[in-house]
Formats: C-alpha cells, structure tokens, sequence
C-alpha cells in the first residue's frame, strides 16, 4: 500500500518530525519491484530501522521500508555455519539469534539499533569487530536494472564506517539479504578495555559468547541514550583518522588524548573526546543538545527540527578545527 503525506516521526531515531511525499513498506524484491512500477515519486529514499538518518527537511520522495524477513543456514560443517538474513530483520534480534545457536562472531555488536540490511551501509562496528571481519556476501536490488545483484566483500569496498554503498552506489541499490559466516568455535574478542573491565566486575574469567553480549549490552545501556526516550542516531561524528604527524602534535600537547594507531601512517583520534575538550559536551542549544555522558552523541531533547541539530553539528566541526586542526566529518546520512 502506498500512503502519501506520511509523518516520518515513527522513522527515525531522532524523532525529527517531517513529512514524506510518498511511503511503502516491501517485504519481497517482488513487491519492491512492483511498487517502483506503480508510484513515480522519485527520488526514493531507502529506510530499516531509522538509526542513522537526520532528516532536515520534509522528504520530497518515496521511501521505502525494508522490511524482507528470514533466516536461513546456507552451510555448515563442524566449524563454520553461513547464515543468510533478509534485510529487514532487526540487527540485534538477529545477533540474538546467532548467540542462542551457539554461532560466535557478533556478539560485540550487540544491541547496535536498525536493520540486517543496512548494517553493511557503513559496515557497522563496536568494540573491536566490524561486520566485514564476518561478512560473506549479499545480495542487492540494481534500482536501475531492476534485478538483485550478489556482491562479495571485496565489491562491497569495506572501510571504517564505510562502504561503496555509503558512496558511489548511495541510493542505487537496496540491499535485501546479508549473509554471515560464524564460528561454531568461538574465540571471544574483549580486548577493548571497557569489556573486560565488565567481565571482571562480574567476576567472569572465560567468557562464553553469551557474557560478551551482556557485557556489551550492559555497557551500552550505562552510557548510550535510549533512542525510545531521547532522539539520537548514535555517534554523530566518525572517529578522525589523521596522519601520525597529525596525532603526534596532538599527544604533544594533550598527553591524555585517546589516540589509537592505524597503520603506519595514520592513528585514529576519539572524536568524543575532541568534542569533550571543546567544551560541547553536555550543551543544549534550544531543543537539541550534546549528551552529557558521551559527547559523540547529538540528541533532540523534544521538538528540536533537524535543522538546528545539523548547525549544532557545524559550530562543533568549527570548534574542533580550531582547536586542534582536526576535521570531523558526520557519521549520520543527513537528508
Ligand atoms: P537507516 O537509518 O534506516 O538507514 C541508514 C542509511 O542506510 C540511509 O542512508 C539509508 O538510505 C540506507 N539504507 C538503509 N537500509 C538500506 C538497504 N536495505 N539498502 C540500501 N540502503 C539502505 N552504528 C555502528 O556502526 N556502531 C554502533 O555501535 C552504533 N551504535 C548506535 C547506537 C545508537 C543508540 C544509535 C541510535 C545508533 C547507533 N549506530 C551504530 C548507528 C546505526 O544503528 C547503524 O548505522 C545501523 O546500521 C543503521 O541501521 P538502520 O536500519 O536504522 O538504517
Ligand atoms: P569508548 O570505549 O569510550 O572509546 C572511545 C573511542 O576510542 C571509540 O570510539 C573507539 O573507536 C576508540 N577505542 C577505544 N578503545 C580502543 C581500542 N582498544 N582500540 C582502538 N580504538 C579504541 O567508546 P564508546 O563511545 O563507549 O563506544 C564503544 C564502542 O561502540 C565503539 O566501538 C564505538 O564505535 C561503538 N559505538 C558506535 C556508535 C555509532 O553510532 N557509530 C554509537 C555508540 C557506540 P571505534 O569507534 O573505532 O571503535
């Protein structure tokens, strides 16, 4: 069914109230196909769970909503099983899912919001994992040729918060069905320091799956905003990678900046920590703010349009420039 004039409110993380030209829901590439065929509002907008997305305007297009369900074992021997998702399945529903099988690989990417399909968008990652570390293959509707694609990780271009679908073919696919390839013999990854310190607290020494996911669903929930209570997309910002040149005149002055290498050139600055030293953390500007317990995280306290919480991300991109000459970029796809 489409609708038109469509509150988008229920959409969005950020619960930034605007209107859509045109809206559908599809759960087959068959009724995908043919609502492209009935309605010719273009352009379209392609939506999952809404975690990611500021809208700063009404959505003059057709959004879609994935909602293609399903999950099957496409293989498994004694170590490895691949398990192929529909894109619209709940991201941490599935996760869920692979820790009740026994299936490793996902268990810190735990209660990350939104959808199966758009977790290969910005290749999704938490504490020390990224979906490419795991990630077979997937398939994609062609928008222009009308017919589903397979892409493999090499195709998708994966990068940090990044892939070709976050680029070149932003808007040109849809992506349907993502599948995994997990371990029946898992080797837990707590090596970020905030996982293990929860494990310690709980007194656990050799952690199962299971008390990784806690662990990290316990940790998010003490510091991350409960998107239902407080709009929010998230990190707003992507974590800087500079040149070590960069880095090294930062940890020259700031000896406490939290800096992690790249590779030999480049080191990663927490961009949460940057904002911090800006003195952002904890502001409220009208109805949006800077969230008092992690200042990579931009929230809508009521009310706020997404215009004030996109120049409110502007005057924090200035304030870090000046002060340290990093540029931050936006993490969040804005419309
Ligand atoms: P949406 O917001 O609906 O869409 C995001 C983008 O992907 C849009 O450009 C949209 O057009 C496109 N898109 C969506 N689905 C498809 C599809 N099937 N085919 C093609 N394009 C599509 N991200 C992390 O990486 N790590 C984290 O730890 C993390 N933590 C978060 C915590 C909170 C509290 C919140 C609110 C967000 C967090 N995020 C995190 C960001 C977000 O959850 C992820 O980016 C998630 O994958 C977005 O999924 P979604 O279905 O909500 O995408
Ligand atoms: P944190 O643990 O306070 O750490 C701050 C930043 O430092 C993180 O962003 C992380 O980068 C980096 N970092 C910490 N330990 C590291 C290590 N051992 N090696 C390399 N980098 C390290 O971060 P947080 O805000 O509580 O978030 C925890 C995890 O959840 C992070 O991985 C973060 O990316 C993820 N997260 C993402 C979003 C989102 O919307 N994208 C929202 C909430 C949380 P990385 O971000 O590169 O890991």
């Amino acid at each position: 069914m489409i609708e038109y004039n469509v509150s988008l409110l229920p959409f969005n993380t950020f619960q930034i109230d605007v209107k859509a030209t045109g809206f559908a829901r599809f759960s087959s590439v068959s009724i995908l196909s043919n609502l492209l065929k009935t309605c010719s509002i273009r352009p379209l907008l392609i939506i999952g769970g809404g975690s990611n997305l500021l809208f700063t305007k009404d959505v003059d297009a057709f959004v879609l909503k994935n909602e293609i369900t399903g999950i099957t074992i496409l293989k498994e021997d004694e170590k490895n099983v691949i398990v192929e998702v529909g894109g619209g399945e709940v991201w941490h529903e599935f996760v869920c899912w692979t820790i009740e099988h026994g299936f490793g690989g996902l268990e810190n990417l735990s209660l990350i919001p939104g959808s199966v399909g758009a977790s290969p968008m910005q290749n999704i990652g938490a504490y020390g994992v990224e979906i490419k570390d795991v990630f077979e293959h997937l398939y994609a509707f062609n928008l222009a040729t009308n017919e589903e694609e397979k892409f493999d990780a090499s195709a998708c271009r994966f990068g940090y918060r990044d892939s070709v679908f976050k680029q070149e073919l932003k808007n040109k696919y849809v992506i349907t069905r993502v599948a995994f390839r997990l371990t029946k013999q898992p080797i837990v990854n707590t090596k970020y320091g905030a996982i293990s310190d929860e494990l310690a607290k709980k007194g656990i020494t050799e952690p199962t799956i299971k008390d990784v996911s806690e662990a990290v669903i316990a940790i998010r929930q003490s510091k991350l905003p409960d998107p239902k209570v407080l709009g929010n997309a998230g990190s707003f910002f992507k974590n800087p990678v500079v040149s070590v040149t960069l880095a090294e005149k930062v940890k020259e002055e700031f000896p406490s900046a939290p800096i992690y290498p790249v590779n030999e050139n480049e080191a990663k600055i927490a961009a949460g920590w940057l904002i911090e030293q800006t003195g952002w953390k904890g502001k409220k500007i009208g109805f949006c703010g800077v969230h008092t317990l992690q200042a990579l995280v931009l929230v809508n306290y009521g009310g706020s349009t997404g215009n004030e919480v996109f120049s409110m991300s502007q005057s924090i991109i200035d304030a870090v420039k000046e002060k340290f000459g990093v540029e931050l970029e936006r993490e969040v796809n804005i419309w």
